[in-house]
């Protein structure tokens, strides 16, 4: 049975006029919402977006095929064939893929690398529209992390103040 209280409140609107004050209480706040893609939110210097395979300045790619990201990823996402290179005999990748379904973004490929050749860059608007996409091919890491570079830099830089 209802309470005399409920009764008065209900005859009132009292929990209208509650939710009238928030709505009032909140409409000359500071909007948070962001107009994507004009605007984005910050990004922390760890954030785990989509690999890159980074270069030394003169070009040489760091990668020295260990298979410390292979053997540390969860999901099974990253494939690497290896042997030595045709100019110098020195040990590197002939094939080196990571599968973006399987990714689970955790980051131990990169915190594994001894030559911070694999990492995870900011990049997290990309999508894929043909059967196949999710496959990231050497080259196609190679590529992001040449065009990112000097943000990948930086982010370690200073990430690297905080360990
Ligand atoms: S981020 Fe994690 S799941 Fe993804 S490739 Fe690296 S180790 Fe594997
Ligand atoms: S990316 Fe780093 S951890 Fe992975 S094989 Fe190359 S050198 Fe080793």
């Amino acid at each position: 049975m209802r309470s005399v209280k409920q009764l008065v409140d209900s005859f009132l609107l009292t929990e209208l006029l509650k939710g009238l004050r928030v709505t009032l209480k909140n409409m000359f706040r500071k909007k948070v919402t962001v107009q994507y893609p004009d605007e984005k939110t910050p990004q922390s210097p760890r954030f785990r977006g989509l690999h890159a395979l980074r270069t030394y300045p003169n070009g040489e790619e760091r990668c020295i095929a260990c298979k410390l990201c292979e053997a540390v990823c969860p999901a099974a996402a990253i494939t690497i064939e290896a042997g030595p290179r045709e100019s110098d005999g020195t040990r590197r990748t002939t094939k080196y893929e990571i599968d973006l379904f399987k990714c689970i973004y955790c980051g131990f490929c990169e915190e594994s690398c001894p030559v911070d050749s694999i990492v995870e860059t900011r990049v997290f608007d990309y999508h894929f529209e043909n059967r196949g996409e999710n496959i990231m091919t050497k080259a196609m890491l190679l590529e992001v992390g040449r065009r990112y570079e000097p943000e990948i830099a930086s982010d370690r830089e200073a990430d690297a103040k905080y360990r």
